[in-house]
């Protein structure tokens, strides 16, 4: 029935549709507020010519601080989280309350579930944006950010987009006053959500830290990690890592930056014993301030370096959270 109706709106004339609301995909809550990531893509929703842009939370709570500037906020009362799921309400909400740009977050949430509702609404997704030119003119990276392309959706109907959140800037955390439930979404039911499993950390969160020191290859073991963290821990900084160093078991995995791990874009990166990879880079290059320590005066990592310290790390890292 769903897709019977959704087949009657596509053959419906343009002229008699309303289709005028964008529909922010959030990220799961923390502490029941939207995270950091979501309130960016709120901002890069506002300029995707539409007159009006929800929210759409799935979620066993409603959410209590949302974005600064949504009309509406959809709850869908599911604590199973699975993509398939999610993809599912998404789906709902489009077909029955007139969104016609649906956009989310390009993380690791965000990539198992725009794809996915994309297929779902038969549309070509546009993912990863870096810059809105137009409503349908988007730059987003390719070949592991070796080049940028501009991409025009040819989708008159429908888009489905994901946003690489630190390319936009944070919108601001309101209350949220009101929520409309969301009922009749089928859960996907040939897997089960178990549960999760957070790491936790005094240290700030690495994807959202405004500083982050970073350790590669060159650091040589994990015994010497702690260097790193005591100068990450005088800066309010969180800890990364190189490709390199997670898969030598140097430092936990969730701590790699870059094509396959997080991308970061602090205000200040520290990237100590990394050579720059094209697909380190990736990660970090568009922190707005990058010092690199490297004993290698040819690392390309100083071709992108704001500040370039040609110097063994085991000197450099002790001495600069001394005099810190
Ligand atoms: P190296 O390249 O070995 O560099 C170590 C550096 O430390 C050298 O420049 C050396 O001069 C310096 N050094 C050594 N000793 C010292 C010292 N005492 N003091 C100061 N400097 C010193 N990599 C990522 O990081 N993130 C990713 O997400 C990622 N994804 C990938 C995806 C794919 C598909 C592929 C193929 C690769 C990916 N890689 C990724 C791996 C990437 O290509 C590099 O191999 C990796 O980034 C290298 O890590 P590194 O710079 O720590 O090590």
């Amino acid at each position: 029935a769903k897709r019977a109706l959704w087949n009657t709106r596509q053959l419906t004339p343009a002229s008699h549709r309303i289709w005028a609301s964008t529909l922010v995909v959030s990220e799961p809550l923390v502490d029941g507020a939207t995270p950091a990531a979501t309130l960016s893509t709120a901002t890069a929703a506002q300029k995707l010519g539409n007159e009006t842009v929800d929210l759409l939370v799935v979620g066993e709570t409603a959410p209590t601080h949302i974005p600064a500037g949504i009309t509406k906020v959809y709850h869908v009362p599911l604590s199973n989280r699975l993509s398939e799921t999610v993809a599912n309400a998404i789906e709902t909400v489009v077909k029955t309350k007139d969104c016609n740009i649906v956009v989310g977050t390009s993380t690791k949430f965000g990539s198992t579930v725009i794809p996915r509702v994309a297929a779902q609404l038969d549309v070509s997704p546009v993912t990863d944006i870096l810059e809105i030119e137009a409503p349908n003119t988007f730059i987003r990276p390719m070949y592991a950010g070796n080049v940028l392309g501009k991409v025009v959706s040819k989708e008159a109907e429908k888009k489905v987009l994901s946003v690489r959140p630190t390319s936009f800037e944070k919108a601001e955390l309101v209350d949220c006053t009101a929520v409309e439930t969301v009922d009749g979404v089928a859960a996907f039911d040939k897997a089960e959500w178990v549960g999760e499993s957070v790491s936790k950390s005094d240290r700030p969160d690495l994807g959202s830290a405004t500083i982050v020191v970073s350790g590669g290859r060159g650091i040589k073991s994990g015994e010497n990690f702690p260097i790193l963290e005591a100068l990450a821990d005088k800066l309010g900084a969180a800890v990364g890592a190189s490709r390199a160093a997670v898969d030598a078991g140097f430092c936990p995995n969730d701590w790699q930056v870059g094509q396959t791990g997080k991308v970061v874009a602090p205000d200040l990166y520290i990237a100590a014993g990394i050579s720059g990879a094209i697909q380190h880079l990736s990660g970090m290059k568009d922190s707005k301030v990058i010092v690199a320590i490297n004993t290698d005066p040819e690392a390309p990592i100083f071709q992108v370096a704001d500040y370039g310290l040609n110097q063994d790390l085991f000197t450099a890292v002790p001495e600069l959270t001394e005099k810190l």
